[in-house]
């Protein structure tokens, strides 16, 4: 499946950081990690920590599937508002899975210092406006929700809004304390390369065609014919998983982002913010570490790449005309737009688990506008499977639920 479009902000801001070679022989380890995305990266700097001789291999270079598509806002809030998912699982569940994606944030964090990154990872407060009159009630319901659930929440009225964002024709909001963003396909790269120092073996351009599955352990037969013998597998395909699982889990679609040179005067402390809104599909906006403002929206369903990226000029001019309805005075100069591929579950959560047709193998598949933040969620659960042993979401986050 072709992910994203040409080209994303992230692989040209950053070009090829690493190259690691093709499999040219046969291997052994404890853990085979498929995929070297964001999702792979971490899962591997899991399993080294916890000791395992660990091996990933990507069929593409490192970080280039959705990892360098990725706006990477960091948000505790998932896709899917709270009051709605304690409706869809209970309270205890919703609750528990937006504090992960909250833990998540502090977990990066932690992380970027220990491996001194170089990703720009920033705090971030998150605004979630209504664009709508009509959103209003339902955002003050999601606001009391929050509130009980104990997250940091202030109600801002449109003209709070205005004094301190400068952002027009909103109808009031939701301010969060916790939030943040990186460069998601820089990180990935650091993970890694931190990893191989402490052993983590990495194939890039190595493509595993089938798994065959035997008492205790698996091999992973690659498209060159070499293989890998594997105690355990971990899936972090992303988004290609939809070719892998055939039930229908994930709904995919097309999501658009644009980048230009922010005039930060014209803006009122937007480089600490990340900003979403009520519509449907949703606009959401924050600033790079260069100094850029990236923006995204346009989601529709997914017909194939073609299509998808056959829309780029459209979309570049919806999700301009939406930010022109908070900014009217403001120009946006568009310097990079781009279209990805991503996925949406219906109850806004990952698939993160076993799979009855998949033995010895877990996936860690972080859906929806959370993706990176599940996936900090899956290393934590990853790490608890290799002991055999169940994390309090994996009843929420499991295939067949
Ligand atoms: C435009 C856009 C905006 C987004 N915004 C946000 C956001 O703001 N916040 C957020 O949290 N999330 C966001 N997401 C989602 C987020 O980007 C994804 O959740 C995340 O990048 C997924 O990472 P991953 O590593 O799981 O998948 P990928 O980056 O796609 O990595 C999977 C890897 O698996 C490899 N692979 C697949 N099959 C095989 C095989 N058989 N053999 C070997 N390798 C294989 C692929 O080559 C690929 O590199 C956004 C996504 C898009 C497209």
């Amino acid at each position: 499946m072709n992910l994203k479009s040409n080209e994303p902000f992230w692989l040209l801001k950053n070009g090829l950081i690493n190259s690691y070679p093709s499999l040219k022989s046969n291997e052994e380890c404890d853990v085979l990690i498929i995929g070297g995305g964001i999702t792979g990266s971490l899962i591997a700097h899991q399993m080294v920590n916890d000791g395992y001789h660990t091996i990933l291999v990507d069929k593409r270079e490192i970080g280039n599937g959705s990892t360098s598509a990725t706006t990477s806002m960091l948000q505790y809030e998932i896709d899917v508002p709270l009051f709605e998912l304690i409706d869809k699982i209970g309270e205890k569940g919703a609750v528990q899975s937006y504090e992960a994606c909250s833990q998540a944030i502090d977990t990066i964090d932690q992380i970027s210092k220990r491996i001194k990154s170089d990703a720009g990872f920033k705090r971030k407060k998150s605004l979630y406006f209504a664009s709508k009159k009509k959103d209003v009630a339902w955002l003050k319901k999601e606001f009391e929700a929050r509130k009980k659930a104990g997250f940091k929440v202030k109600w801002l009225s449109a003209e709070q809004i205005l004094e301190q964002f400068g952002f027009e024709n909103t109808y009031g909001g939701i301010l969060s304390g916790q939030g943040g963003s990186i460069d998601a396909f820089q990180f990935a790269h650091e993970l890694l390369m931190y990893n191989t120092k402490k052993g983590l073996k990495i194939f890039d351009k190595t493509e595993v065609l089938k798994v065959e599955y035997h008492k205790g352990f698996n091999i992973a037969v690659m498209e060159s014919g070499f293989h890998i013998k594997a105690k355990k597998i971990i899936y972090c395909v992303g988004y290609e998983s939809k070719d892998l699982l055939k039930e229908n889990f994930v709904n995919l679609k097309s999501t658009y982002a644009v980048v230009s040179e922010i005039e930060n005067d014209r803006f009122k402390s937007i480089d600490s913010l990340l900003v979403w809104n009520t519509d449907d599909p949703y606009l959401y906006m924050r600033t790079t570490d260069d100094g850029r403002l990236l923006i995204g929206g346009g989601d529709e369903d997914f017909y194939g790449a073609e299509k998808r990226d056959s829309l780029l000029d459209k979309k570049e001019k919806e999700i301009i005309k939406a930010l022109q309805k908070i900014k009217p005075d403001y120009h946006f100069y568009t310097d990079f737009v781009w279209a990805g591929t991503f996925g949406e579950t219906k109850d806004g959560l990952p698939y993160i688990g076993e799979h009855k047709k998949f033995r010895n193998s877990y996936f860690v598949l972080g859906f929806g506008g959370n993706g990176i933040t599940f996936s900090v969620t899956g290393m934590e659960m990853a790490s608890l499977f290799m002991k055999n042993k169940k994390h309090p979401l994996s009843r929420y986050f499991k295939f067949g639920r």
